[in-house]
């Protein structure tokens, strides 16, 4: 059980905790070395994003926030960027990021600040008795981060009762309908032989949201595993790689690609032969088609091949997902021949040169 999760008739012990909280916080300040850790909440802080000096808090927020969750002041009633908001999306705390309320626990309560009838589970945000400004009130602060968010009071209009008056800035909003995460994301389709090689390989890859095989390049439409396999549909294998450019880039995925293929067999990678299994990159803009260039060129200008380079360069027009069965193949047939002989070893290589770009590392 999280301690700082106190409901109302502890309210004595919890006004102790955030006592104690705020004089860790400011010996923090002070001191860098030392930490919360004495009272035994130190597994659901990140001390990195809050154990922070002034200084620096007023240099990570706007001065309004700072104002909000560092001075405990309120915002002008009427005035809050969130007041009259209805979108879908998850409300954050501005200091430290921490989820604390839905747009489903928001109600209108014409107060003039935004209102909140529940919160999200899991003790994120404190409760204790407030008697500044004359008034006996009960004051809502972050756990993580001990920022004023603002009061509860017991007059809310819903079945809980309760209502969380909050300042808009002490929130910061992440849009279910606009998530900008997943706008960031970019695309990129390569071939470099049999897919399941491939695959296996950016799979691995930190930064890499998912890696899927399919076929590109050929004029058939919907073409089938066999029909590619015969040669005659222009489709390559290719494997469709989703990926956070914030994390790797496309450089970085081009590296790792030109490492584990050879890029100088013309429609061949080993012992598999035919166009389908030729080297391509099926570039989506000019952005993409001109990463591709600069890294074959310097590839080429350092000698890395003695062969010349014979990737296509095409642009995309459509991928088709390859049967269910060719997913994730390697992950799920590591006993197979062509698995141990082919994929293994590159998979071997991968790990060699590449350790610090995989996941869990
Ligand atoms: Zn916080």
């Amino acid at each position: 059980m999280n301690l700082l999760y106190v409901k109302k008739p502890q309210k004595m012990k919890n006004t102790l905790i955030l006592i104690l909280l705020f004089v860790a916080f400011f010996q923090t300040s002070c001191a860098q070395n030392s930490s919360s850790k004495n009272l035994g909440i130190t597994d659901s802080i990140n001390p990195s994003q809050v154990n922070l000096s002034e200084q620096e808090w007023k240099k990570k927020l706007s001065a309004q926030q700072y104002y909000v969750l560092r001075e405990k002041g309120t915002e002008k009633p009427f005035t809050g960027e969130f007041y009259l908001s209805k979108e879908k999306g998850t409300y954050k705390c501005a200091g430290c990021g921490e989820s604390l309320f839905t747009d489903d626990m928001k109600f209108e309560s014409h107060c003039g600040w935004p209102s909140f009838d529940k919160e999200i589970a899991g003790g994120k945000i404190i409760q204790t008795e407030d008697f500044s400004a004359g008034m006996s009130r009960t004051e809502i602060t972050c756990a993580k981060c001990g920022g004023h968010i603002g009061h509860i009071f017991n007059d809310g209009p819903t079945e809980t009762g309760q209502r969380y008056c909050v300042n808009s800035a002490s929130l910061t909003f992440e849009s279910k309908q606009n998530p900008t995460k997943l706008s960031m994301l970019d695309t990129l389709t390569i071939g470099g032989g049999c897919f399941w090689c491939i695959e296996a390989i950016f799979e691995e890859l930190k930064g890499v949201k998912s890696a899927e095989s399919g076929y590109s390049g050929g004029s058939t439409l919907n073409p089938n595993y066999k029909q590619v396999c015969s040669g005659n549909t222009g489709h390559a294998e290719v494997v469709q790689i989703i990926f956070d450019p914030t994390i790797i880039s496309m450089e970085e995925i081009l590296e790792v690609f030109f490492t584990l293929h050879d890029p100088t067999t013309l429609n061949r990678q080993g012992a598999d032969v035919g166009t389908q299994y030729r080297s391509a990159i099926f570039y989506r803009n000019k952005n993409q088609l001109q990463i591709a260039q600069k890294v074959i060129s310097t590839l080429e200008a350092n000698k890395v091949f003695t062969d010349k380079i014979v990737t296509e360069l095409s642009p995309f027009a459509k991928f088709y997902a390859a049967e269910n069965y060719h997913q994730e193949y390697y992950e799920l047939n590591k006993e197979e021949p062509y698995c141990n002989v082919v994929i293994k070893p590159k998979m071997d290589k991968l790990h060699k040169v590449f350790a610090e770009k995989l996941k869990n590392k």
